[in-house]
């Protein structure tokens, strides 16, 4: 029966330098791992003895020990393996070498790596730039991690681009803590929804990026791991030249792809390192339909939090006339209409205030730090995010879902393309 499934334990022991891999697909099961003796880590974050962690649906684990251990897994897993090939070694062999970097940083007072993993979808970015991060901050650095995937992004919620100073190793079960991170709205799953916008944010976050380093020296030379979207041919090539200007990038990562590789070498200035890495055997494909749901719960972390760490969200009623809301994009006119100087595609990055109608209803909207509703709105960061859960034409009011009470801190607010059917 469910209930004996549930109770299923299962120990496993590893030779040095394997790994326990695991899933867990079905809806509602929860998984608990415990490493019994020995040492591990789960993506670059060390396992303490004895405690227990608890995975839930939708997890793609790998336990890894460089020493050997023995863990055990408590609970109905779908997929359980142990293999014994993986390219870990390969990977802090790259930590090692941007770990020199640093030390050759520091000793210059310059600044440490800037390294950019690109690859297709599901090769395992986000996993390698987590490793390489847990190690960098193991060892007493603080690098800032940049995530410029809107779709899959892990910092704040889909449709944006940001920034986390990584001050401690990501939790086991939950990812890296996220205190004050850097904002900024594109408000699109794809980047090629609006390419002119997504350039223009990245150009910002690079800029505000290097200012930052300036003010911190540890962060200085630690550098930054920036995680890339999976898209890497044509327009999508063009986002990861684009990427690599505006973050100064000096390393490259390239996951699996020969031919990504051989492009980067070509296209890149002399100074930067392209290094080719293959993709762990572990790497999980996801479905699109895996990729909405993975938005879907990004959102609903956003304001509930998770399992373990609960968030309790406030609603609230907002008047029409005390905010504004605006799209990005203004339709495009015939050249011979647009104002002296002004180019064709500037239209796509116009501020457009919108009346507040019942299409809003379950959007997201952000909150911008911006003064003036001028169209650099756009460049400014994010003070956070709200979901439009009622339209009351009548009342001329809009129920918002908010992390923070009222009143917004901002009346001036940017409307997202990605939506959220809040359940709770
Ligand atoms: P990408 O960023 O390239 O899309 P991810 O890093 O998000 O890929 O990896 C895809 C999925 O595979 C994630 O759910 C991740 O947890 C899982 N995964 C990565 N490496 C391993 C591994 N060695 N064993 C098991 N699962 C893994």
């Amino acid at each position: 029966s469910g209930d004996d499934k549930k109770n299923i334990i299962s120990e496993f022991k590893l030779d040095p330098e394997a790994e326990l891999r695991f899933e867990i697909e079905t809806k509602n099961e929860k998984v608990l791992l415990t490493l019994k003796s020995g040492s591990a880590e789960v993506f670059g974050t060390e396992l303490v003895k004895g405690k227990t962690y608890e995975f839930t649906s939708g997890a793609k684990i790998a336990v890894f020990t460089w020493q050997g251990c023995i863990v055990e897994l408590k609970g109905k897993t779908d997929v359980s393996y142990v293999a014994k090939e993986t390219p870990m070694v390969l990977y802090m062999n790259c930590h090692a070498g941007l770990d020199q970097m640093r030390l050759n940083a520091e000793k210059n007072n310059t600044k440490g790596p800037m390294c950019m993993v690109v690859g297709p979808n599901d090769v395992g970015k986000s996993t390698v730039c987590r490793i390489l991060l847990n190690y960098a901050v193991r060892m007493g650095r603080r690098p800032l991690y940049v995530d410029v995937d809107l779709g899959q992004g892990q910092i704040s919620v889909p449709g944006t681009i940001g920034s986390i100073l990584v001050e401690r190793p990501a939790l086991i079960d939950e990812g890296f803590p996220q205190e004050a991170p850097l904002v900024y709205h594109d408000g699109h799953k794809s980047p090629g929804d609006n390419p002119a916008l997504y350039k223009k944010l990245l150009t910002q976050l690079g800029s505000t990026i290097k200012d930052r380093l300036e003010i911190n020296k540890k962060t200085k030379m630690s550098g930054c791991i920036i995680n890339t979207c999976g898209w890497i041919k044509g327009v999508g090539y063009k986002f990861i030249l684009h990427t690599m200007e505006a973050f100064n990038v000096n390393v490259i990562l390239v996951l699996d792809q020969e031919r990504l590789y051989n492009e980067l070498v070509r296209d890149s200035p002399r100074f930067v390192k392209v290094v080719f890495l293959p993709k762990s055997g572990g790497v999980v494909e996801r479905s699109k339909g895996a990729r909405g749901e993975y938005r879907d719960q990004r959102i609903r972390e956003y304001f509930y939090g998770t399992p373990k760490n609960a968030l309790y969200p406030h609603s609230f009623e907002v008047k029409f006339s005390d905010v504004k809301i605006f799209k990005i994009g203004a339709p495009a006119l015939p050249d011979s209409c647009l104002p002296l100087g002004m180019k064709a595609r500037d239209h796509l990055t116009k501020l457009v205030l919108i009346t507040p109608n019942p299409g809003l209803l379950h959007h997201l909207l952000s909150v911008s730090f911006s003064e003036k509703d001028d169209d650099d709105m756009i460049l400014s960061h994010c003070a956070g995010f709200i979901c439009v859960t009622n339209v009351d034409v009548e009342r001329q009011q809009l129920t918002v879902l908010s992390p923070q009470p009222k009143p917004l801190p901002n009346n001036l607010l940017l409307l997202s393309e990605l939506q959220f059917m809040d359940s709770h």
